[in-house]
């Protein structure tokens, strides 16, 4: 974090503020985990902050420290608006525009509070009086430590901040095996685990929760493997059909697309999920090396993310979408097989 950003939002905490953290859509680990990180920190600096985030987001994430607090926005809205209207400051973390926010983007134009962002994914936008933007970063929990580093407040590190911080950085790089992962990841990993944070506890938590239902549903993804040798591309695609019948639950398709990307020899995978409530389907996008599923999903799937990590959508049925999806492989082939 350069001195500019660190002058400007010492500035912006010279005095205690209502401040209000926010996440994006669809809530992962490292969006929960770096938006309770940040509340903790800024309730020990003496201000009020809330954290907000536009949908539920995974039981295996609710045993985090101060989950209980989060307000989420379809289900509290009123609550919330009255929050976002009220504050002085805005952190936005984990995500690069306004437009990943899904309803939450309309209060959040009309707010006049400053916008801080603290965020790691690529091309983000300028709405922000200090934005914290690194895509080198691992994770936004990560940014959040830097973060916390160069207001010098490191000494305030606890249990439950590490705690929330150390399970963004482990989700994020698929428990720290992504090249995003730098030693300084490592070291900052180290210092969180003498602060509080149970590394042993943590990842029991969150990947050794799964229900028999979820067990089932990864079977019948597997079964609908597709595997494109020619274009070192493998596809899982779920029906609403198969999501019913397995009692889907939020969060049971987390990691499912990386056993596509386990295979041998793959270096693209792709997991396309029917979602007839919201009449699209969602994907979720993954790879090895150089080539960038950033670009694939935001030229094609009104989406984004990083080189090896990326989602979208498509508003076509599931078979337009997987037989359009194999139709712009041959423009990748050169990417994809070099
Ligand atoms: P996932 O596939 O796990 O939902 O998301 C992978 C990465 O892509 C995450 O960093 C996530 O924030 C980002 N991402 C997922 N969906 C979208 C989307 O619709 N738009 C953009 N810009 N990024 C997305
Ligand atoms: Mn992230």
């Amino acid at each position: 974090m350069n001195t500019e950003i660190t002058t400007t939002v010492n500035n912006l905490l010279n005095e205690p503020k209502d401040i209000v953290i926010v996440g994006h859509k669809n809530p992962d680990g490292d969006a929960v985990g770096s938006c309770l990180g940040l509340y903790f920190f800024l309730k020990k600096l003496g201000h009020n902050p809330t954290v907000i985030v536009p949908n539920d987001f995974p039981d295996f994430l609710k045993w985090l420290p101060g989950s209980e607090t989060i307000l989420i926005y379809e289900k509290n809205s009123e609550q919330s608006e009255s929050c976002i209207s009220e504050a002085d400051l805005i952190f936005t973390l984990d995500f690069n525009s306004l437009g990943r926010i899904g309803s939450m983007q309309e209060p959040l134009e009309q707010s006049n509070a400053a916008f801080v962002m603290i965020d790691h994914h690529q091309q983000p936008s300028d709405y922000a009086v200090a934005t914290y933007s690194d895509t080198s970063m691992s994770s936004t929990c990560e940014m959040v430590y830097v973060f916390m580093e160069s207001l010098e407040g490191l000494h305030l590190l606890d249990s439950k901040i590490a705690t929330n911080l150390y399970t963004g950085i482990m989700t994020d790089t698929g428990s720290f095996r992504f090249p995003s992962t730098s030693a300084s990841t490592h070291r900052r990993i180290a210092f969180l685990i003498e602060a509080g944070a149970n590394n042993a506890i943590i990842h029991q938590n969150i990947y050794d929760t799964s229900s028999p239902d979820r067990m089932k549903l990864l079977g019948v993804a597997l079964k609908n493997l597709v595997i494109l040798p020619e274009f070192k591309t493998a596809y899982i695609s779920l029906t609403q059909k198969d999501l019913d019948e397995n009692k889907f639950k939020k969060g049971d398709t987390e990691g499912f697309v990386n056993y596509a990307l386990s295979i041998k020899g793959i270096v693209f995978a792709v997991i396309f999920i029917e979602n007839k409530q919201e009449s699209i389907i969602k994907m979720s996008l993954r790879s090895k090396g150089d080539f960038s599923v950033n670009e694939v999903a935001r030229t094609h799937y009104h989406g984004g993310g990083h080189i090896n990590a990326a989602g979208g959508r498509s508003s076509h049925s599931l078979n337009k979408t997987i037989s359009e999806f194999i139709s712009i492989l041959p423009d990748y082939k050169a990417a994809l097989c070099q």
